[in-house]
């Protein structure tokens, strides 16, 4: 009877199990698990309501929500997609619910579910806890050893935080692991005076192409929401090179210079006598910070602004810029960018080119999305394409 090994009891680990349980009951599956318990991160996902998948509706490419990994997502994806991930979890018992944001939560709010869910149908599997996995080595009869016992597969899926050590005797390529999805830590009191302020803009890094759209959260620390992860997701390896500092640009308003032009313009036209002060194109707060930091007195009138003054409210609109002094955590949830480099996987079955028969899905790869399911996706996908892969291999 083959026999398979997967190392990591998380999301792709103990999907790939129930998948290989379901399509081959006759192959001996061992799950390796470090911790004492299984499926333990995606048990407090989505802050203990695990998002576990995303309609993509919100998104105009697979590149936008994958900064890394697109194409092996992409595939994965085809034999996997989010449609199957909702059909999947309903009919092993766990209805979803798709929220007006595009992310699919179960109907019951509590990720316990997906984790009973994915403990019953990979019954069968037999679970190693506190087994951490210290060795992958090639053996000369063509197997492969963990921890010095024989496997014919092996499925690795450590997940983000992994530590490379084991995989030394492999000889493979890693991509140096870096944090994404944080928020950033802004030294300017006026700036953080205005917590709790919510505004639909476009964040970048000045002197970077890299740019984000949607919510940005003023916190008391600086910058976070949406649009400030998807920017820390997007810029996760420039932001280690330079150690988290850099010149944040902010649009508040999310359009081009041309296009504030042509609103300041009407708006001043049909409010000539008007205060631009009581003029809020933007959350009070907020307008009388942004008309201080383009240097316009309280009183000054539409009809005064004159062109410097309009030029100057158009800069501060379109490209307010604060020092970035470091990052911070998103409430204890963050991903790693990085891991076991694609070149080294065949991206149709996630085998390993240099040894058959080894297998990676997850984070342990250099995969990672921004938040809104996408990262339990790819690792549902993954997960599957290594079972179906092993299968058809048989
Ligand atoms: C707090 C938090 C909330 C999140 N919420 C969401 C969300 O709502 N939606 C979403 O899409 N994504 C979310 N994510 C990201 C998502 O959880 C991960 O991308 C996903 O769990 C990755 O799955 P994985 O199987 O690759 O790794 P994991 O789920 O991390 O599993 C890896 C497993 O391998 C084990 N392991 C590691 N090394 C060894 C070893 N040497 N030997 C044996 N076992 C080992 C670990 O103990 C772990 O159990 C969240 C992340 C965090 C931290």
């Amino acid at each position: 009877m083959p026999s398979v090994a997967i190392i990591g009891a998380g999301a792709a680990g103990c999907f790939c199990a129930a998948q290989l349980r379901k399509r081959a009951p006759e192959l001996a599956v061992t799950v390796f698990e470090a911790g004492a318990k299984p499926l333990a991160k995606v048990a407090i996902t989505g802050g203990g309501r695990c998002n576990l998948t995303n309609s993509f509706e919100g998104i105009r490419s697979l590149s936008e929500a994958y900064p890394r990994g697109e194409r092996v997502v992409k595939r994965a994806l085809q034999a996997f997609s989010q449609e199957d991930t909702i059909r999947w979890f309903t009919g092993h018992g766990v209805p979803c619910v798709l929220q007006p944001d595009h992310c699919w939560f179960p109907r019951s709010q509590d990720a316990m579910d997906i984790v009973r869910c994915l403990l019953s149908a990979m019954q069968g599997a037999h679970i190693r806890l506190r087994t951490p996995v210290t060795s992958v080595t090639p053996a000369d009869t063509g197997n492969l050893l963990v921890n010095e016992e024989p496997f014919d597969y092996v499925v690795v899926t450590t997940g983000g935080a992994s530590h490379f050590p084991f995989l030394e005797g492999l000889q493979l390529g890693i991509v140096p692991p870096v944090p994404s999805l944080f928020t950033f830590t802004i030294p300017d009191p006026a700036l953080r005076s205005l917590m709790g302020l919510v505004v639909e803009a476009s964040i970048g890094l000045a002197g970077t192409s890299f740019k984000a759209s949607g919510p940005l959260l003023v916190t008391d620390w600086g910058l976070s929401g949406p649009a400030t992860l998807k920017l820390s997701s997007y810029a996760a390896r420039h932001l280690a090179d330079t150690g988290y500092k850099g010149t944040v640009c902010i649009n508040w308003l999310d359009k081009s210079q041309t296009q504030v032009r042509e609103l300041l313009q009407e708006t001043a036209s049909e409010n000539p006598q008007k205060l631009v002060s009581t003029t809020h194109l933007l959350p009070s707060r907020l307008w009388s910070h942004l008309l201080g930091k383009a240097a316009l007195r309280p009183d000054i009138r539409w009809a005064e602004l004159g062109s410097k003054g309009l030029n100057r409210l158009i800069a501060t609109l379109t490209s307010d810029s604060y020092p970035l002094s470091g990052k911070s955590k998103f409430r204890e949830e963050f991903v790693t960018a990085g891991g076991v480099a694609l070149s080294n996987i065949n991206p149709n079955t996630l085998e390993c080119k240099q040894h058959p028969g080894l297998y990676f899905a997850g984070e342990v790869l250099d995969i990672d999305a921004i938040t809104g399911g996408f990262n339990l996706q790819a690792a549902w996908s993954t997960g599957y394409v290594c079972a179906e892969s092993i299968i058809s291999s048989l």
